[in-house]
């Protein structure tokens, strides 16, 4: 556990959605705000969300399908602009009409998981890994080397000529994974990762996702319906009617918290 993860604390529901916490705040979201306009009629999926991510925590979003936490994902991502509220990272605002400040964001600062792996079918795993460093400018050889290790990471050292097409569901969000953190993001978030997994695989993935979490103190949102799952997390909150609330506070908190009340 890094030392952002230890001093981080959640004293039950204070505001809703926002747990009183402590340490550096690295992911914030400010009365975000996402509606779409269908012909005449408005949908609002985002209400009026907000969210503190302290350095280190691994806190878990849980809510019905359809509920927006993709819509949440991909805003705090930057892969979407809100139609109103600010996303701090390292407190300053991403602003949405800086694009170069806003790809720099993604592809270095924010790791991206998928439900479905997303990755490309035809490239082999290790081809695949590297996209991301490829686009950054760093060297083929390079990129090739750093990719290996993280299949190596991920228990795919035997797979790294595979094409991705022919890899398990499992394996193949295993690379998922080593893509999303190739670029070393101080930050991870993901939707669904293990929603497209038989129980055996979701649990093999989320083990893997919590150990790369801690081994390279990473701060994680993950979006997930596994009740199992997101209660190993620090904090588990719940996206109702367009707002987040604090649900729970995982076990590595409750010595920490004045009793862990939840909403
Ligand atoms: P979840 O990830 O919780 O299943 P989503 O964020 O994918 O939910 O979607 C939330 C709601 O927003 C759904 O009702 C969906 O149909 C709607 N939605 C998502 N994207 C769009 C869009 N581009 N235009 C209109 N409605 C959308």
């Amino acid at each position: 556990m890094s030392a952002g993860h230890t001093a981080a604390t959640t004293r039950g529901l204070v505001t809703p959605g926002l747990a009183e916490t402590t340490g550096r705040v690295i992911l914030e979201a400010r009365a975000l705000r996402k509606s779409y306009r269908t012909g005449a009629a408005q949908l609002v999926v985002l209400a009026a969300v907000d969210l503190k991510l302290v350095e280190g925590e691994m806190v878990a979003i849980m809510a019905p399908s359809g509920a927006g936490k993709s819509t949440l994902l991909h805003l705090l991502a930057a892969l979407d602009t809100p139609t109103s509220g600010t996303v701090y990272f390292d407190s300053k605002p991403i602003e949405s009409n800086a694009p170069a400040a806003v790809a720099q964001f993604r592809n270095r600062a924010v790791g991206f998981v998928w439900q479905r792996h997303h990755l490309l079918p035809d490239f082999t795993a290790i081809e695949n890994v590297a996209l991301p460093l490829l686009l950054r400018g760093d060297s083929a050889e390079g990129s090739r080397r750093i990719a290996g290790q993280w299949l190596n990471e991920v228990g795919l050292s035997a797979r790294t000529e595979h094409r991705t097409g022919e890899l398990s569901g499992g394996e193949q969000q295993r690379v998922a994974i080593a893509r999303a953190l190739v670029t070393q993001p101080a930050i991870l978030l993901a939707d669904e990762p293990t929603g497209d997994l038989d129980e055996q695989n979701a649990v093999a993935v989320f083990d893997l996702i919590e150990r790369l979490h801690r081994a390279h103190r990473l701060t994680s949102l993950i979006a997930t319906h596994n009740v199992a799952l997101a209660g190993r997390c620090d904090r588990v909150m719940a996206l109702e009617q367009g707002v987040l609330k604090l649900r729970g506070v995982g076990p590595s908190k409750m010595g920490s918290t004045s009793g862990g009340e939840k909403s």
